[in-house]
């Protein structure tokens, strides 16, 4: 059972009135004693009634507190080295604090983004199981898409991310063969330094900080992604397609004469491409609408020349656990709130439900840009929570 805020405090301020009770009470037993030695009689013959009354309420509370922990388990929870599994979700931790608490010989297992906090009974060994838990989550809204100076075309230091929440945090940086957008140079985000600001600030703030990566993908590229990949770890990755071997989708003018019939069908076909080659690597499809940021691509356009390549594509995320990005950088910087009013639905109507917000912040202040607008569109399309990717398990819960 999960406490309310009130209740916690309630719960904290009995604990603390029993505890100065206790002392108190302890206090006058050991005065009462002290005068029965040295004078051989109690002055207060009958007090010792109430207090009788008292430790046996503090018995009753003690074996309460351990029957339940005992027997009643309602999570099935198993503490490995690195990390925990309840009910069936693994989750790692990758900095955990493990205490020790006081003579009932239990551990505290605090994960570094203080999202939960797990009592466990470790004297056993083998079984490792948890008797006693409390989960105490605090509702995270996460951004899952952001750059950093890691990235070509980025500034932003890691850091000023950091400072501005105590939420965990993820920078996904750009991976960009031959980009159009930057003279067809290779745009590699340097893994050793990521990993290194991200462990800086992780010693410096109470952060918990991922490492992630935006996959732009082109057929040319594939192997050379996958040469990159090679070897390395990413708490999470992106897919997009930003360009089509000639001109990133951004760079209009290299679009003349180029109709809007062209534009989808080639982008969303790449798209389909990027998934086919990657789906066993990435976690979240970005910025499907990436392509229409700048073509004026209207709704119509979408359902005469889009639909059946996107119902494909959603299909396939579907079933492929790939998250819907919502990237309030194309529905509110790039004004595509609309296509993503196209998009929900049909992502929806074929059982899809997992959705991560991104900002696709390239400076500090971007952060959660436009979050807000982005729940109440998902409010309108009756979703009621997005998904944190790091706690598979977890969502965040929209409120009425
Ligand atoms: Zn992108
Ligand atoms: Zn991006």
């Amino acid at each position: 059972m999960k406490l309310g805020r009130k209740q916690e405090e309630f719960k904290a301020y009995i604990s603390i009135i029993t505890i100065i009770a206790l002392i108190l009470d302890l206090f006058l037993i050991g005065k009462d004693l002290i005068e029965y030695f040295s004078t051989g009689s109690f002055m207060h013959d009958g007090v010792y009634f109430k207090y009788y009354i008292f430790m046996l309420f503090i018995l009753m509370f003690i074996v309460f507190k351990f029957v339940k922990s005992r027997f009643i388990a309602k999570e099935s929870v198993t503490i490995y080295e690195h990390g925990v599994d309840i009910n069936g979700h693994q989750i790692y931790f990758k900095d955990q604090k493990v205490k020790r608490k006081g003579f009932w010989d239990k551990l505290v297992f605090i994960d570094h983004s203080k999202q939960h906090v797990f009592k466990g009974d470790l004297r056993n060994d083998d079984k490792r199981k948890i008797l006693n838990m409390d989960i105490l989550k605090e509702q995270w809204l996460l951004d899952h898409h952001m750059h950093t100076e890691v990235s070509w075309d980025s500034d932003a230091l890691l850091e000023d991310y950091v400072r501005r929440t105590t939420q965990p945090l993820v920078t996904t940086e750009h991976l960009d063969f031959e980009d159009p957008y930057n003279d067809f140079k290779d745009n590699i985000p340097d893994y050793n330094q990521q990993k290194l600001n991200i462990e800086k600030l992780e010693d410096k703030y109470s952060n918990k900080v991922y490492m992630g990566l935006e996959v732009g993908w082109t057929k040319k590229s594939h192997d050379k992604i996958m040469n990159f990949l090679e070897g390395k770890y990413y708490d999470i990755i992106l897919l997009s397609v930003h360009q089509n071997g000639d001109a990133d989708y951004l760079q209009k003018e290299k679009f003349k004469g180029i109709n809007k019939e062209e534009i989808i069908t080639q982008y969303f076909d790449d798209l389909l491409d990027a998934l086919d080659h990657m789906k066993d690597y990435v976690n979240i499809l970005a910025h499907f609408d990436y392509g229409f940021r700048v073509h004026d691509i209207g709704v119509e356009d979408l359902e005469t020349y889009g639909k059946d390549k996107f119902i494909e594509i959603c299909t396939i995320i579907i079933e492929e656990d790939i998250a819907f990005e919502i990237n309030t950088s194309s529905m509110y910087r790039h004004h595509n709130e609309y296509l993503y009013d196209w998009a929900v639905p049909i992502y929806m109507s074929l059982g899809g439900d997992v959705f991560t917000l991104g900002s696709d912040a390239h400076h500090a202040s971007n952060y959660q840009y436009q979050f807000d607008r982005a729940i109440n569109f998902l409010k309108k399309h009756k979703v009621d929570s997005v998904q944190n990717l790091f706690h598979s398990f977890d969502r965040f819960e929209f409120k009425e």
